[in-house]
């Protein structure tokens, strides 16, 4: 598969899912960002307004006791008590001078060193750095800095006045949940003044929070579960939209794609060579006969049956899938050639056994698959070949790929591209080999055959393309092209008063489909006004297999119109004697291979012996083709043959090398 195709169906697969997982994403680092965030800034609120108020309230006291030092000791003792008594949050109280003396206490408790907040006495010149610091066995714990206080006013004022005294009432020991018992510390002067403080967090603070988190939740969840949704929803469709991708239309099963897809997985696992793999094409013969009888939905239900038939027998490590019409493309593991065959012949039975009361027949092409060839497409294209070159016997049959397969495949498309171009620049050249007759070695008459002068090939022999024209009907141009160019021959060399012998040029038997083959031939001969007598055409026994009626049709027509009619290759393949009763011809042209090999010579020589004398009953001339040598030539004179075609007097030659060599 090119890869700009595979891009294409890779992505109609592909449903975007990064909208989805991205939108998760953002939500979650949404979700967890602000949820620090305000546990940060909550958090941190809540216990810096409460460790500000408690350290204000020990502020106030340390004030107190500077303001009255040197006064009545009861009666700073009395203000301080009232103080604590007026706030709620203050426990105890306890000043101390500078070598840790007790001067002065509200009770017998001492600062526990655990919770102890230094709060410096704020004023103009400590403004700026002032912290307060919660240690814990003098590790930092906590930091408020002094910033956040206003001290433009008298810190007493700002005490008295805050919102925080007002709000003191309000905490109830019930009502709070956290309880932070602190011992804060203010330097005055020489003393240090320890204030045991309570700081309590009450549930409004915290009730707050949870409820706005909640919200936060709410809202965060419902668009998780919404983008969960359609992150599954995403899958899901993307898992329909592969399924449909990898799904044959036929048979209900995998698809083309998918048995690519799979191939080259397999393929790429047996790099390490665990076991050998054979590509396999396999196609039922005549679908095409079968879907006109019983119709096409019997035909795709019958496929549908292989398929389901085929799955069933092929296992987990291979691949199976419909390729198209009554074809299906096949990756199997196998140990050897002969357990291969095997196997199929098993499934071929399986297949056949799927319509009982008819026969059918299939035809195969494997590929063995060699390690690291892993292009699925090539490889099928190889078993393609490789059953393209079977032939059309109804048998079930097997053909293993090749490498010459592949090359004649190349060469096939070649002459394809080419040909046309061919025919108009005169690529194909006419060589004439002369035919000599018997009595007195003189030239009778001349057989015309094409060569193709290729401009980058050169010389190319008629075997390499006139089977490939067969095929593709270019045959039917071209044995019109040789027809003119030898009329129109035969006409400049009569008109150049030149004795004339006839030419013969080889008939296709593709010809042999239309009916007015005979007037097309005529009006070829008659544009340069050539006598019939002068042309002979050749054509093949192969010919009856087709639609007899014309053959015999054309040949009649033909020697009415003067023509001479030869039967080429006589004794070749399916000839057979029969063919020469119900067809009236002229000539009988003896196949050469009948003097090949010596060890058939003697029985060769006995059958043309036999030919002969029966062509000569029903008065019909012989040509030899193919002889070779002096003993053949001498056995063909005795036999009474006509004329002697063959590399012995010459080969095929260009036409003005024939026209100097044959000069009367
Ligand atoms: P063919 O019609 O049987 O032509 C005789 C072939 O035998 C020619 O091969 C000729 O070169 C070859 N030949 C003649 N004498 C000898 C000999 O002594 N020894 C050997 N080994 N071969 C000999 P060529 O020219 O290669 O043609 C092969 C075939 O291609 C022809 O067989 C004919 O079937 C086909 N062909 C050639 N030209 C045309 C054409 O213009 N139209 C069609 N339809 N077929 C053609
Ligand atoms: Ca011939
Ligand atoms: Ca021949």
């Amino acid at each position: 598969m090119n890869k700009a195709k595979d891009k294409r169906i890779k992505k109609l697969k592909r449903k975007r899912i990064w909208p989805s997982v991205l939108g998760l994403a953002v939500i979650l680092i949404l979700c967890t960002f602000v949820l620090g965030v305000m546990l940060g800034v909550t958090g941190y609120d809540i216990v810096q307004r409460k460790i500000l108020q408690s350290g204000n309230q020990s502020t106030r006291i340390a004030q107190l006791y500077e303001k009255y030092d040197g006064a009545n000791g009861d009666d700073i003792n009395e203000s301080v008590q009232t103080y604590i008594n007026i706030c709620s949050d203050v426990e105890a109280v306890r000043v101390e001078n500078k070598n840790k003396e007790l001067l002065w206490a509200s009770d017998e408790r001492q600062p526990n060193l655990e919770y102890l907040v230094r709060f410096p006495l704020l004023n103009e010149e400590t403004k700026s750095n002032v912290q307060m610091i919660i240690e814990e066995d003098s590790k930092q714990i906590f930091t408020i800095e002094g910033d956040t206080l206003d001290i433009n006013e008298n810190i007493f004022n700002v005490i008295a006045n805050s919102a925080f005294i007002t709000g003191k009432g309000q905490v109830s020991e019930n009502t709070s949940i956290i309880e932070l018992k602190l011992w804060m510390v203010v330097p005055v002067n020489e003393l240090n003044v320890y204030v045991l403080n309570q700081i309590n967090i009450c549930t409004n603070d915290l009730l707050m929070f949870i409820m706005s988190m909640l919200v936060f939740m709410l809202l965060m969840g419902v668009l998780t579960i919404y983008y969960i949704i359609s992150f599954i929803s995403v899958i899901v469709s993307m898992r329909r939209t592969a399924k449909i991708v990898y799904t044959d239309m036929v048979t209900g099963g995998d698809n083309w794609l998918y048995f690519v897809k799979k191939s080259t997985t397999l393929l790429k696992r047996n790099r390490r060579k665990k076991c050998n793999y054979a590509m396999i094409h396999l196609k039922m013969r005549k679908y095409r006969s079968f879907c006109t009888c019983f119709g096409v939905r019997e035909g795709e239900e019958l496929i549908e049956k292989f398929y389901r038939v085929l799955k069933k027998n092929i296992m987990r490590k291979e691949a199976m899938a419909h390729q198209e019409n009554a074809g299906f493309g096949l990756l199997l593991m196998y140990e050897n050639k002969e357990q291969l065959l095997e196997r199929i012949s098993q499934l071929e039975s399986m297949l056949d056994a799927v319509l009982p009361n008819m026969k059918l027949y299939f035809e195969v092409g494997v590929y063995q698959v060699e390690v690291g060839e892993l292009d699925v497409e090539q490889l099928y294209n190889n078993a393609l070949v490789a059953c393209d070159l079977l032939g059309e016997e109804a048998e079930n049959q097997v053909a293993f790929f090749d490498i010459e397969m592949n090359k004649q495949k190349l060469w096939e498309r070649k002459v394809e591209d080419e040909m046309d171009r061919a025919l108009q620049n005169k690529e194909f050249q006419v060589y004439l080999q002369p035919k000599i007759s018997t009595d007195k070695e003189e030239l009778g008459g001349a057989e015309a055959l094409v060569r193709w002068i290729h401009p980058t090939e050169g010389f190319i022999p008629p075997n390499r393309f006139i089977p490939i024209f067969e095929q593709n009907g270019f045959i039917l141009k071209l044995d019109d092209y040789m027809l003119e160019e030898i009329a129109k021959q035969q006409a400049q060399w009569m008109a150049e008063g030149r004795k004339i012998v006839p030419i013969s040029v080889n008939v296709s038997r593709a010809h042999f489909t239309r009916e007015d083959l005979a007037e097309h031939i005529c009006a070829i001969v008659d544009k340069y006004q050539v006598p019939h007598e002068a042309i002979e055409l050749e054509l093949t026994e192969s010919a009856f297999f087709d639609d007899k009626n014309v053959l015999l049709s054309t040949v009649e027509k033909l020697r009415d119109a003067g023509f001479v009619v030869s039967m080429d290759d006589f004794g070749a393949g399916y000839s057979s004697l029969n063919s020469l009763k119900e067809l009236h011809i002229d000539v009988l042209k003896i196949d050469a291979d009948f003097f090949r090999g010596a060890d058939v010579e003697e029985r060769g020589m006995l059958i043309v012996s036999e030919v002969i004398d029966l062509a000569k009953k029903l008065d019909m001339k012989i040509v030899a083709e193919g002889i070779e040598s002096r003993e053949q030539v001498d056995f063909l004179v005795e036999q009474e043959c006509d004329l002697i075609q063959g590399y012995f007097f010459a080969k095929p030659m260009p036409i003005h090398e024939f026209a100097e060599k044959y000069r009367d």
